[in-house]
């Protein structure tokens, strides 16, 4: 940590960082990260105190002189209203300030009857998980919906996959009713956010793959989630394979890896073969009876995902790719076709020290993924300065 000038007071926002990370657990430990004096630190620390972001901690005596308070991060100083959205089952909870889901529901819920369904019903369910925690614990939302969406604006752009939430901006609906900081992704890269932050927090390049009803893929890219210009980094699902036969795909193109590799297509394919499945667990089933037939379907499926994952590990040459949905948790044989097509067909370089691996937190990813965006954005020092009060900022630079 460089040494601050007068111009670059460490705020009460960083101060809180340098907490919450560990790097500073005293007053007398404040003072020398940040070269602040001790009357504001003193002043900076109270303000925390008092909105209920830090406590203090006396260890039990030593036999020396009097032990240093420890000031502590405080995650039960707030909550954030989560949920995961998913074409055919969302959750939807409540988190403290360190991500821990403190109470949480499961519905299957059809997302395409709209927001004018959808959003009044996870809000209901908020107040109710709430119960009678006052209101002003709520620090923020997060949410992670199953369509594109331009981040900075919480807004769904996809009129083909899901046609009644096309352009709804969804951070001021909510707002009407929490007035609280809303932050909406599309439900893969939110996968990706708490997958990497809950199993892989020491790698910064990290790629997840959805293969479900849909496939899509979310970047961690040195450590943050990569977006794009628009958010529509990771779309994978509608590159296209070699060699498809033309087959068309909702977003108007063809052979599209989406429309030959999904857990949509290989129902489809599967029915066109004669056999009988209506759901991704009656080709479970089948493959575990062993049934030749699907099996080389699953496999093909694989292989095709594999060819534009190489190209995509090619691009991004990530540490570790991750394999979740229900297709990737529900079947080995798809994920050694992946396996076998990546390290064949990507790079030397880019494969040297790339991991495979299926998914370690599963359908929960989506929940934690939904409070790590969230939190990250409420706890930054940036965000914890703005709701301190114009007084208290004249008083800290006094
Ligand atoms: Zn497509």
């Amino acid at each position: 940590m460089p040494r601050r000038t007068a111009a670059t007071l460490a705020t009460s926002g960083e101060v809180l960082r340098l907490i919450r990370t560990g790097e500073a657990v005293t007053r007398a430990d404040l003072g020398r990260v940040t070269g602040l004096s001790r009357p504001a630190v003193q002043l900076r620390v109270a303000e925390l105190l008092e909105r209920g972001l830090v406590v203090e901690r006396t260890d039990a005596p030593s036999t020396g002189g009097r032990p240093p308070v420890r000031l502590e991060f405080n995650a039960g100083g707030g909550v954030v209203l989560v949920a995961a959205l998913g074409a055919s089952r969302t959750r939807v909870a409540i988190c403290d300030l360190s991500g821990a889901e403190l109470d949480g529901r499961e519905f299957a819920m059809d997302v395409e009857q709209g927001p004018d369904v959808v959003l009044p019903l996870l809000m209901d369910t908020w107040d109710e998980l709430l119960g009678d925690r006052p209101r002003s614990m709520i620090r923020g939302v997060g949410m992670g919906v199953p369509a594109t969406v331009e981040f900075a604006q919480g807004r769904t752009e996809s009129a083909r996959v899901m046609a009644s939430w096309t352009g709804v901006v969804i951070p001021p609906i909510i707002r009407e009713r929490f007035p609280v900081p809303v932050l909406v992704d599309n439900d893969v890269n939110v996968l990706a956010i708490g997958e990497h932050r809950g199993a892989y927090p020491d790698l910064d390049d990290l790629m997840f793959v959805k293969v479900s009803t849909r496939i899509g893929a979310g970047v961690i890219a040195g450590g943050g989630i990569l977006r794009g210009a628009l958010g529509a980094a990771g779309e994978i699902g509608h590159i296209p394979v070699i060699d498809g036969g033309g087959v068309l795909c909702r977003c108007g193109n063809t052979d599209c890896v989406d429309s030959l590799a999904s857990g949509t297509a290989l129902l489809r394919d599967l029915r066109a073969a004669g056999k009988d499945v209506k759901t991704i667990a009656d080709v479970t089933a089948l493959v575990r009876a062993g049934d030749a037939e699907t099996m080389a379907m699953v496999r093909t499926a694989g292989r095709r995902i594999g060819e534009v994952l190489a190209g995509a590990v090619n691009i991004l040459n990530p540490s570790v790719v991750v394999l979740g949905g229900d297709v990737a948790e529900a079947f080995g044989p798809l994920v050694s076709s992946i396996r076998e097509v990546v390290y064949r067909r990507s790079t030397a370089l880019a494969t040297r020290r790339l991991r495979i691996e299926q998914s370690r937190l599963g359908a929960g990813a989506g929940i934690s993924g939904c409070a790590v965006m969230v939190l990250d954005h409420v706890l930054s020092p940036e965000a914890v300065d703005e709701t301190m009060t114009v007084s208290t900022l004249r008083r800290v630079s006094s």
